[in-house]
């Protein structure tokens, strides 16, 4: 078996949708697939853990890797910004991983310019009420910011006509199902299915 190159997916969703316990889900469930860390100048919230949830830099420190064309793609979220390794990213698509970044519409825009057949995924919460209670649920963020996110939320909902893929997160057990298949789905394409199995394919053809 050919060790062909890894699928690139994007995983955007309005903040409260429950995207990074779906991925995290399906990173601890399938092989072969892996999560990129991102870089942030936003502070670390309670529970985080720099290098796990992301990679947490100063101001400095991210503008410098900006200039040194470190990152895929970035962008400015609220008052923070964040990116994405490129050579994390290369590497791990060239040694036949899958690999998900979870990352906002202007990044998975800027992915899906530089590398066409990136697969681009929309998660959506199944109600306004539900999102609303995932938002106020967390306990960490006062009345103001929980407004500011929500109607961040509802703009970033926009941009759900972008994606390739949409799940619905309304059962937690459902919507990871639907992301397993659709990543298991991408590996039996024609094309990887065939850089996988080129002797294969010889053998049966000659
Ligand atoms: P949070 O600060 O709540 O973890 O994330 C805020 C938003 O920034 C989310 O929509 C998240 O997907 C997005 N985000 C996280 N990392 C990146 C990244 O590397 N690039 C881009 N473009 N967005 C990111």
């Amino acid at each position: 078996m050919q060790n062909s190159r890894g699928n690139l997916f994007t995983v955007s969703a309005p903040s409260g949708a429950g995207k990074t316990s779906l991925v995290a889900a399906l990173i601890e469930a399938m092989d072969g697939i892996r999560v990129s860390v991102s870089h942030t100048t936003r502070a670390m919230r309670p529970g985080e853990q720099d290098g796990v949830n992301y990679h947490f830099v100063s101001r400095d420190t991210f503008t410098e890797m900006l200039n040194n064309t470190a990152f895929l793609e970035h962008a400015q979220v609220f008052s923070n910004f964040y990116g994405t390794s490129k050579a994390w990213v290369e590497q791990q698509l060239a040694s036949g991983m899958d690999v998900i970044l979870e990352i906002d519409w202007q990044g998975a825009e800027q992915v899906r310019r530089l590398i066409p057949d990136t697969i681009g995924l929309f998660i959506l919460p199944p109600s306004r009420e539900a999102l609303h209670q995932r938002l106020t649920g967390r306990g960490q963020d006062s009345q103001d910011i929980i407004d500011a996110r929500m109607k961040e939320a509802i703009n970033e909902m926009t941009h759900y006509v972008e994606a390739d893929y949409l799940i619905i997160n309304d059962q937690f057990d459902v919507a990871l199902a639907d992301f397993k298949a659709l990543v298991m789905s991408q590996r039996l394409t024609q094309q990887r299915q065939a850089q996988r199995h080129q002797p294969l394919l010889a053998e049966l053809l000659s």
